[in-house]
């Protein structure tokens, strides 16, 4: 129900809009727009619509692209990982230390945690 309703009211928003957009382009200068309170009952037709729409999409576009998007959150967890290092080198004796340490492994020094921390 709400989605017919709401595929109307973009409907109706967008040829509001258009065709307010097609008499300006081919107004003549010292006509005066007849229709230039069309984007002002389009605009908010397209809002609504797109509010009632809302959760159809979310539903639609998720089901076809809920997988691309994993796929992209997932490489993009990676190569921040990457970007971030798992390692850190201590600054006294520069071993490689698990980022989660507190303390260098080699020579207990203190670790000095990067500014993501
Ligand atoms: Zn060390």
């Amino acid at each position: 129900m709400s989605k017919t309703f709401g595929v109307g009211m973009m409907a109706v928003g967008i040829i509001c809009l258009v065709s307010s957009m097609f008499e300006f382009f081919t107004l003549d200068m010292w006509e005066i727009p007849r229709f230039s309170w069309l984007p002002f009952v389009g605009m908010p037709l397209i809002f609504f619509g797109f509010v009632l729409l809302g959760p159809h999409i979310q539903r639609y576009w998720l089901k076809r692209n809920g997988d691309i998007i994993r796929d992209s959150m997932k490489l993009m967890g990676q190569g921040l990982q990457e970007g971030l290092g798992e390692e850190i080198h201590c600054p006294k004796c520069n071993s490689t230390n698990k980022r989660s340490a507190n303390f260098c492994a080699h020579c207990g020094t203190p670790l000095q945690k990067g500014e993501y921390q």
